[in-house]
């Protein structure tokens, strides 16, 4: 053999307890982290089977929809935009997506990967949109599908729905919504609001480890799917074979790959504190995690990114840098308190820090553990500031 055996592997593992006060993900419960450690399962076992109904009943509650196209894709926040755009899009297919921040970036990126024709929707970084915007692009534009972003964590701003499903199907255009950063904090009513594709990463409000995504798609969106007259392009994302691993149509099971047992299981468990909790408590829990976080930003006179009170996303709460060092308050927070706290991402990389209130760490007892460490943080980081 040429290559040795690495003598960093036969170091112990050592991974330290941080807490994970970022754009996610955040720290899981102690019952996620026992039941990802429980034996692993094959994937055309009947009782992952089980595991994975299960699931798809749990989806169903946090995306309150009634929709048989729902499953977990075994992949990253990233898997579910890449999902929409080359299930839902052909070539040539025109897309409106709806830009205010790096998500918005994202999906124009990806969707004109597709062969798509992008067109941009753009409000100002720490805005959204309102319905009469919306409604002049579709009318003027005629996209196939529009794409919005309910929580833009770049930012920190949050985007109403209600409204723009029955918009968009009133000018025949399917509505697209990355909930990645906002469902089961924040309200999300995918049947009643008309959305035709809703997906989320489950590693931040939603409890769960990294590495999967539920998404959702109503009969609408499913008819387009199967009245494609390309193929989709992504194997792995074509939910015309993914939703039968999934059982989503017709009680066969063939196998499209090999799903990952353990984070299903901790996903299957998440999903079910949630369901104990009630979804509203759960919501509630954030809403009120946001006010206290808030409330001691004020007192540490820290500004707020978002001006607009009714426009700032509860789970990740953006604020100016501006009399202090920022990557010096974040290396402080981190060194000293082991609390991880996001800079900026994209457009906002430098000129904004973010501080994330998500799933287990949503309590009053973590929140305020951070906000101390911000305070000592944030004076440690003004010795540095010229
Ligand atoms: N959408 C939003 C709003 C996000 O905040 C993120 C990242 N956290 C993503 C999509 C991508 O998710 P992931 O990093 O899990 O791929």
């Amino acid at each position: 053999m040429d290559i040795p055996a690495p003598e960093i592997l036969k170091k112990p593992l050592e991974i330290p307890n941080k807490i994970l006060m970022g754009a996610g993900p955040a720290n899981v419960s102690p019952r996620v982290l026992h039941a990802i450690s429980k034996p692993i399962l094959g994937h055309m076992n009947q009782e992952l089977f089980q595991i994975m109904d299960e699931i798809k009943e749990g989806i169903k509650y946090v995306f309150q929809t009634r929709n048989d196209l729902t499953l977990a894709i075994s992949a990253s926040g990233h898997a579910g935009m890449e999902a929409v755009m080359s299930n839902l899009l052909e070539p040539g297919d025109k897309v409106l997506i709806a830009v205010n921040g790096l998500w918005g970036v994202r999906a124009s990126d990806m969707a004109g990967r597709y062969d798509a024709q992008v067109v941009k929707m753009t409000a100002n970084m720490g805005s959204n949109f309102t319905l009469r915007e919306i409604e002049y692009y579709l009318q003027t534009e005629s996209p196939k599908l529009l794409f919005i972003v309910q929580g833009e964590t770049s930012t920190g701003v949050y985007q109403p729905l209600e409204g723009i499903g029955s918009l968009c199907h009133r000018y025949n255009c399917l509505l697209a919504v990355d909930v990645v950063a906002s469902v089961g904090a924040v309200e999300f009513l995918m049947d009643r609001w008309e959305i035709d594709v809703a997906y989320a990463g489950v590693q931040k409000a939603l409890g769960a480890p990294p590495g999967l995504t539920i998404i959702s798609f109503s009969p609408r969106a499913q008819k387009v799917i199967f009245e494609r007259t390309t193929p989709i392009k992504v194997y792995y994302w074509d939910m015309k074979i993914l939703g039968q691993q999934w059982n989503c149509y017709n009680n066969v099971r063939p196998y499209h790959h090999t799903t990952c047992s353990a984070l299903l299981v901790g996903l299957r468990e998440s999903l079910a504190i949630i369901t104990e909790a009630g979804l509203k408590n759960w919501q509630q829990k954030h809403k009120e995690g946001y006010k206290q976080l808030k409330k001691g930003l004020e007192k540490l006179g820290f500004e707020f990114f978002v001006d607009d009170e009714s426009k700032r996303l509860i789970t990740v709460t953006s604020v100016v840098v501006k009399d202090f060092d920022w990557k010096e308050l974040v290396k402080c927070a981190m060194n000293k308190h082991n609390v991880e706290i996001a800079g900026g991402l994209g457009p906002t990389a430098g000129k904004i820090l973010r501080i994330g209130v998500m799933g287990y760490n949503a309590n009053p007892y973590t929140i305020d553990y951070v906000l101390n460490a911000l305070k000592d943080a944030l004076n440690h980081s003004r010795t540095y500031k010229t």
